[in-house]
Protein backbone atom coordinates (compact mmCIF):
# COMPACT_ATOMS: atom_id res chain seq x y z
CA UNK A 1 0.00 0.00 0.00
CA UNK A 2 1.33 3.31 -1.08
CA UNK A 3 0.81 6.40 1.94
CA UNK A 4 -2.70 7.84 1.14
CA UNK A 5 -3.94 3.86 0.50
CA UNK A 6 -2.19 3.52 4.69
CA UNK A 7 -3.88 6.47 5.51
CA UNK A 8 -7.36 5.55 3.79
CA UNK A 9 -7.06 2.29 5.83
CA UNK A 10 -6.36 4.03 9.25
CA UNK A 11 -9.10 6.04 8.61
CA UNK A 12 -11.45 3.45 7.72
CA UNK A 13 -10.56 1.26 10.59
CA UNK A 14 -10.18 3.78 13.60
CA UNK A 15 -12.72 3.72 16.34
CA UNK A 16 -11.89 7.51 17.46
CA UNK A 17 -10.23 9.61 14.79
CA UNK A 18 -9.42 12.79 16.55
CA UNK A 19 -7.91 15.39 13.78
CA UNK A 20 -5.57 18.27 14.58
CA UNK A 21 -5.84 21.26 12.65
CA UNK A 22 -3.85 24.40 11.73
CA UNK A 23 -3.50 26.98 9.14
CA UNK A 24 -2.88 24.65 6.53
CA UNK A 25 -6.66 23.12 6.43
CA UNK A 26 -7.94 26.73 5.60
CA UNK A 27 -5.62 28.04 3.44
CA UNK A 28 -7.63 26.55 0.68
CA UNK A 29 -10.83 28.87 1.92
CA UNK A 30 -8.42 31.82 1.36
CA UNK A 31 -7.49 32.42 4.77
CA UNK A 32 -4.08 33.08 5.02
CA UNK A 33 -1.53 31.78 7.43
CA UNK A 34 -1.43 34.78 10.45
CA UNK A 35 1.73 33.46 11.76
CA UNK A 36 3.31 32.47 8.37
CA UNK A 37 6.15 34.71 6.50
CA UNK A 38 3.89 36.47 5.57
CA UNK A 39 1.13 37.14 8.08
CA UNK A 40 -0.80 39.65 9.41
CA UNK A 41 1.52 38.89 12.22
CA UNK A 42 4.62 40.03 10.48
CA UNK A 43 3.35 43.32 9.46
CA UNK A 44 1.44 44.17 12.11
CA UNK A 45 2.75 44.40 15.51
CA UNK A 46 0.39 42.40 17.98
CA UNK A 47 -1.11 43.93 20.88
CA UNK A 48 0.28 41.67 24.09
CA UNK A 49 -2.71 41.00 26.04
CA UNK A 50 -1.69 42.56 29.48
CA UNK A 51 -0.98 45.72 27.29
CA UNK A 52 -4.76 45.29 26.22
CA UNK A 53 -6.19 45.09 29.22
CA UNK A 54 -3.85 48.21 30.81
CA UNK A 55 -3.99 50.43 28.14
CA UNK A 56 -7.05 51.87 26.73
CA UNK A 57 -4.42 53.60 23.56
CA UNK A 58 -3.48 49.82 23.37
CA UNK A 59 -7.18 48.88 23.46
CA UNK A 60 -7.91 51.34 20.65
CA UNK A 61 -5.21 50.24 18.37
CA UNK A 62 -6.38 46.63 19.01
CA UNK A 63 -10.06 47.72 17.79
CA UNK A 64 -8.54 49.12 15.01
CA UNK A 65 -6.74 46.19 13.74
CA UNK A 66 -9.83 44.07 14.35
CA UNK A 67 -11.85 46.06 12.07
CA UNK A 68 -9.05 45.91 9.27
CA UNK A 69 -8.58 41.97 10.16
CA UNK A 70 -12.08 41.26 9.86
CA UNK A 71 -12.11 40.75 6.28
CA UNK A 72 -9.88 38.14 6.12
CA UNK A 73 -13.02 36.14 7.73
CA UNK A 74 -16.37 37.62 5.76
CA UNK A 75 -17.65 35.36 3.53
CA UNK A 76 -14.92 32.77 3.92
CA UNK A 77 -16.34 29.31 3.55
CA UNK A 78 -15.55 26.04 4.37
CA UNK A 79 -13.58 23.70 2.11
CA UNK A 80 -13.06 20.38 1.46
CA UNK A 81 -10.36 19.45 3.90
CA UNK A 82 -12.97 20.71 6.48
CA UNK A 83 -16.19 18.61 5.32
CA UNK A 84 -14.46 15.18 5.10
CA UNK A 85 -13.22 15.72 8.76
CA UNK A 86 -16.75 16.40 9.38
CA UNK A 87 -18.30 13.97 7.70
CA UNK A 88 -15.64 10.99 9.06
CA UNK A 89 -16.85 12.07 12.42
CA UNK A 90 -20.44 12.22 12.03
CA UNK A 91 -20.21 9.21 9.83
CA UNK A 92 -18.61 7.33 12.59
CA UNK A 93 -20.49 8.69 15.13
CA UNK A 94 -17.20 9.55 16.95
CA UNK A 95 -14.27 11.05 16.78
CA UNK A 96 -13.19 15.09 17.71
CA UNK A 97 -11.47 18.30 16.52
CA UNK A 98 -9.03 20.19 18.01
CA UNK A 99 -7.79 23.23 16.20
CA UNK A 100 -5.23 26.05 16.59
CA UNK A 101 -7.78 27.99 13.74
CA UNK A 102 -9.92 31.02 14.72
CA UNK A 103 -11.97 31.00 11.90
CA UNK A 104 -15.00 29.12 12.53
CA UNK A 105 -14.94 26.94 9.50
CA UNK A 106 -15.24 23.75 10.93
CA UNK A 107 -18.20 24.47 12.96
CA UNK A 108 -19.87 26.24 9.45
CA UNK A 109 -18.72 22.79 7.78
CA UNK A 110 -21.39 21.19 10.15
CA UNK A 111 -19.83 20.23 13.23
CA UNK A 112 -21.67 21.00 16.60
CA UNK A 113 -19.74 22.71 19.67
CA UNK A 114 -18.77 19.84 21.35
CA UNK A 115 -17.37 18.14 18.16
CA UNK A 116 -14.53 21.29 17.79
CA UNK A 117 -12.38 22.25 20.15
CA UNK A 118 -10.68 25.43 19.88
CA UNK A 119 -7.58 26.34 21.62
CA UNK A 120 -6.75 29.91 20.48
CA UNK A 121 -10.22 31.11 20.63
CA UNK A 122 -12.85 32.16 17.78
CA UNK A 123 -12.45 35.62 15.87
CA UNK A 124 -15.95 35.51 14.73
CA UNK A 125 -17.82 37.05 17.78
CA UNK A 126 -16.44 38.85 21.14
CA UNK A 127 -16.97 38.03 24.83
CA UNK A 128 -16.53 40.67 27.69
CA UNK A 129 -13.10 39.63 29.52
CA UNK A 130 -14.90 39.77 32.62
CA UNK A 131 -18.29 37.56 32.99
CA UNK A 132 -17.91 35.72 29.29
CA UNK A 133 -20.86 37.35 28.00
CA UNK A 134 -20.84 37.19 23.59
CA UNK A 135 -21.18 40.05 21.59
CA UNK A 136 -21.66 40.46 17.67
CA UNK A 137 -18.80 41.12 15.87
CA UNK A 138 -20.61 43.53 13.48
CA UNK A 139 -21.73 45.20 16.04
CA UNK A 140 -19.02 45.99 18.39
CA UNK A 141 -16.75 47.14 14.98
CA UNK A 142 -20.22 49.54 14.10
CA UNK A 143 -19.86 50.58 17.63
CA UNK A 144 -16.16 51.36 17.83
CA UNK A 145 -16.31 52.81 14.30
CA UNK A 146 -18.74 55.18 15.45
CA UNK A 147 -17.66 56.23 18.76
CA UNK A 148 -13.88 55.65 18.73
CA UNK A 149 -13.67 54.49 22.52
CA UNK A 150 -12.84 50.85 23.54
CA UNK A 151 -15.97 48.65 23.84
CA UNK A 152 -16.96 47.32 27.49
CA UNK A 153 -19.91 45.04 28.82
CA UNK A 154 -23.06 46.42 29.37
CA UNK A 155 -23.55 44.38 31.90
CA UNK A 156 -20.63 44.03 34.23
CA UNK A 157 -18.63 46.97 31.98
CA UNK A 158 -15.66 44.41 31.78
CA UNK A 159 -13.37 45.02 28.95
CA UNK A 160 -14.74 43.09 25.52
CA UNK A 161 -12.44 41.75 23.45
CA UNK A 162 -12.75 39.32 20.24
CA UNK A 163 -13.23 35.78 20.99
CA UNK A 164 -9.34 34.81 20.45
CA UNK A 165 -6.26 34.68 22.42
CA UNK A 166 -4.00 36.98 22.35
CA UNK A 167 -0.43 36.97 22.51
CA UNK A 168 0.58 36.89 26.10
CA UNK A 169 -3.36 35.61 27.19
CA UNK A 170 -3.27 32.58 29.21
CA UNK A 171 -4.24 29.41 27.10
CA UNK A 172 -7.58 28.41 27.95
CA UNK A 173 -7.68 26.10 30.93
CA UNK A 174 -10.92 24.09 29.71
CA UNK A 175 -9.92 23.87 26.26
CA UNK A 176 -6.70 22.32 27.06
CA UNK A 177 -8.44 19.74 30.03
CA UNK A 178 -10.92 19.06 27.25
CA UNK A 179 -8.13 18.42 24.33
CA UNK A 180 -6.21 16.38 26.27
CA UNK A 181 -8.94 14.42 27.08
CA UNK A 182 -10.14 13.90 23.60
CA UNK A 183 -6.47 13.12 22.52
CA UNK A 184 -5.98 10.29 25.01
CA UNK A 185 -9.01 8.43 23.56
CA UNK A 186 -8.18 8.78 20.01
CA UNK A 187 -6.71 5.77 18.48
CA UNK A 188 -5.72 7.56 15.37
CA UNK A 189 -4.27 11.01 15.84
CA UNK A 190 -4.54 12.88 12.16
CA UNK A 191 -2.50 15.97 12.02
CA UNK A 192 -3.75 18.07 8.94
CA UNK A 193 -2.52 21.74 8.05
CA UNK A 194 -0.61 22.17 11.59
CA UNK A 195 3.26 23.04 11.70
CA UNK A 196 3.27 22.13 15.05
CA UNK A 197 5.54 24.93 16.28
CA UNK A 198 3.19 26.51 19.10
CA UNK A 199 3.12 25.32 22.22
CA UNK A 200 1.91 24.18 24.54
CA UNK A 201 -0.73 22.58 21.99
CA UNK A 202 1.91 21.10 19.17
CA UNK A 203 2.65 18.88 22.58
CA UNK A 204 -1.20 16.92 21.70
CA UNK A 205 0.55 14.29 18.82
CA UNK A 206 3.19 13.20 21.51
CA UNK A 207 0.21 12.38 24.08
CA UNK A 208 -1.71 10.52 21.89
CA UNK A 209 1.70 8.72 19.97
CA UNK A 210 2.56 8.06 23.15
CA UNK A 211 -1.00 6.39 24.22
CA UNK A 212 -0.61 4.00 21.78
CA UNK A 213 -3.04 5.74 19.05
CA UNK A 214 -1.38 5.93 15.22
CA UNK A 215 0.22 9.53 14.80
CA UNK A 216 -0.49 10.43 10.76
CA UNK A 217 0.73 13.60 9.86
CA UNK A 218 -0.10 15.48 6.56
CA UNK A 219 1.35 19.30 6.37
CA UNK A 220 3.03 20.23 3.16
CA UNK A 221 5.87 21.26 4.97
CA UNK A 222 8.46 19.76 7.69
CA UNK A 223 7.28 19.32 11.15
CA UNK A 224 9.83 18.85 14.03
CA UNK A 225 7.17 15.31 14.70
CA UNK A 226 7.49 13.86 11.24
CA UNK A 227 10.03 11.20 12.53
CA UNK A 228 7.27 10.09 15.05
CA UNK A 229 4.68 9.89 12.72
CA UNK A 230 3.34 6.29 11.49
CA UNK A 231 2.01 7.81 8.35
CA UNK A 232 3.91 11.06 6.77
CA UNK A 233 2.19 12.99 3.95
CA UNK A 234 4.29 15.69 2.78
CA UNK A 235 0.94 17.37 0.22
CA UNK A 236 -1.93 19.60 0.23
CA UNK A 237 -4.39 18.45 2.68
CA UNK A 238 -7.34 18.70 0.06
CA UNK A 239 -5.89 16.97 -2.52
CA UNK A 240 -5.10 14.26 0.30
CA UNK A 241 -8.71 14.19 1.74
CA UNK A 242 -10.75 14.28 -1.38
CA UNK A 243 -9.17 10.82 -1.97
CA UNK A 244 -11.29 10.03 1.42
CA UNK A 245 -14.02 11.25 -0.88
CA UNK A 246 -14.10 7.45 -2.29
CA UNK A 247 -14.81 5.65 1.11
CA UNK A 248 -18.07 6.94 1.75
ZN1 LIG B 1 -19.34 41.48 31.34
Amino acid sequence: MNLEEQFIESILHSNYPVFFTGAGISTNSGIPDFRGPKGFWKTNKPIMFQDFVNQESQRLKYWTQSVEFKSNFQEKKPNEGHIIITDIINEKESGHCITQNVDNLHQRSGLKEDQVTELHGNATYAVCLNCQKKFELVKIHQQFQEVRQSPSCDECDGWIKTATISFGQPMPEGKMIIAQAETLKADVFIVAGSSLSVFPAANFPLIAKENGAKLIIINNEETQFDHFADILIHDDISKTFSNLKIIH
